[in-house]
């Protein structure tokens, strides 16, 4: 999907756009400064048009170095996104802060929106047209707690969103795309410069496509892989507070664009929820999986014992990920990152025919049929995969079917057909 980045000071209203974007009724719930956001991006749809929206809001630097971080954060998010709606505070007028945007803004040459916010009637309305002195053009007069100029705002938007994002849409055929995800500090950096090496390869033209120039695309294993959102593993921000909001930020764009993810995790600490929720939106997103243990260097027989555990009791969930344990500082074994990833998506792309598909589940419920539940027993009365890419499968039934069950089929789907480093969905029609 296109990527909408809004982009502001703190408090002139980007929570309060997200909301109206998302039609979201409930009041604007504060952030806590520096706190920790699951998500930070979201579905949006308008006209029937899907968009991504990415929230900047979450994360508000404290009082000293605003300059710095908003303008950091506005890069990254600018990076990022296909459309920018940049909110100035019509009340306030532009500030220098605004002013050092805007010079960023121009120079991303990507589309943006000036949106004068708190214009809550029309007698505002002057106030907003002061804002045409940024250079952004006709600032668009909006009022994000009433709902005032949204609509108008947003056909606008539409008009310049791409169908799909400007890398999702790239080729079928073309290098696949892989994101390096992770906590700050894992590692990340460290594999991408010893992948690449000498080895990056700089395309500069390639026949009919559009290159993001945050990607690299790198020669590994005799065959292109294009790294995608690489500037924001390269960039360091360096800020006090903050750095696990860019760390989610930057996780739920890059896999908008990814095929297949690399999460690397540390060896040389505890495994931890960061690390755990990374995985998780990477199976929420449907890409395919690889996960590289990084620092191996680090590890003596101690941890090594503890680590073992870790995996067993946190990590048990996606046991079906392909393993490296790789030293980004060495180079111990980069190179077996190259079969797991060919791996993680032969499966991602494996289409079963309905056929096939139908005899192994009638395999499956002779073998071992779904309890009675009150007096009657769910069947299942045919089923087929709608979709690859993550393999996506519907089964038609007489009834609901116990999770467990559901379980059930899932661990055989693994057991039959491998699918070793991806997600599967199993979804259930129920026809009375
Ligand atoms: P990023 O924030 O995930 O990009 O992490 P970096 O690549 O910047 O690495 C963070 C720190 O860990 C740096 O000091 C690296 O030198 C170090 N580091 C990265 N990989 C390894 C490794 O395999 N072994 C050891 N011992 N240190 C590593």
């Amino acid at each position: 999907l296109p990527v909408v980045a809004i982009v502001g000071r703190p408090n002139v209203g980007k929570s309060a756009l997200v909301n109206r974007i998302l039609g979201r009724r409930e009041a604007v719930v504060e952030d806590t400064p520096g706190v920790t956001r699951d998500r930070v991006s979201y579905k949006g749809e308008w006209n029937d048009r899907r968009f991504t929206l990415v929230d900047t809001g979450g994360w508000e630097p404290d009082a000293k170095g605003i300059d710095a971080s908003v303008a950091a954060q506005a890069e990254v998010a600018i990076d990022l996104s296909d459309v920018v709606l940049f909110v100035v505070d019509s009340r306030v007028g532009a500030t220098s802060t605004d002013e050092q945007v805007v010079r960023m803004l121009r120079k991303s040459g990507k589309p943006v929106f000036l949106l004068a916010n708190k214009v809550d009637d029309a007698r505002q309305e002057p106030e907003a047209a002061a804002l045409w002195s940024l250079g952004l053009g006709e600032p668009y007069p909006v009022s994000a707690l009433h709902g005032r100029g949204v609509a108008d705002m947003l056909d606008a938007v539409l008009k310049k969103l791409p169908l799909i994002s400007a890398v999702a849409k790239e080729e079928v055929g073309g290098p696949r795309r892989v994101a390096i995800l992770g906590r700050p500090n894992v590692g990340k950096s460290s594999l991408l410069n010893k992948s690449a090496g000498e080895e990056r390869v700089v395309v500069n033209e390639l026949a009919g496509t559009t290159r993001d120039p945050v990607d690299e695309q790198v020669e590994l294993g005799g065959k292109i892989w294009r790294f995608v959102d690489t500037a924001g593993i390269r960039r360091r921000v360096h800020l006090s507070q903050g750095a696990d909001f860019y760390a989610s930020l930057r996780t739920s764009t890059a896999l908008e664009k990814a095929e297949v993810a690399i999460v690397v995790i540390d060896v040389s600490e505890k495994i931890s929820e960061q690390d755990v929720r990374i995985i998780d939106l990477v199976l929420e997103s449907g890409r395919a999986l690889v996960l590289a243990f990084n620092k191996w260097d680090l590890l003596d027989d101690d941890r090594r014992r503890y680590l073992e555990r870790e995996i067993e009791q946190d990590l048990a969930h996606v046991a079906w990920a392909p393993r490296v344990n790789i030293s980004a500082r060495t180079g111990r074994h980069l190179e077996k990152l190259v079969p797991a990833l060919e791996l993680a998506l032969e499966s991602w792309d494996t289409r079963i025919a309905t056929g096939k598909f139908n005899a192994f589940l009638a395999e499956l419920t002779a073998a071992h049929p779904h309890p009675v539940r009150g007096g009657k027993q769910p069947r299942i009365l045919f089923g087929t995969q709608v979709s690859s890419r993550p393999p996506t499968f519907v089964l038609f039934t007489t009834g609901f079917l116990d999770p467990g069950y559901r379980r059930y089929i899932q661990r055989r789907l693994r057991e039959i057909y491998g699918f070793a480093g991806t997600p599967i969905f199993v979804n259930m029609r129920v026809r009375e």
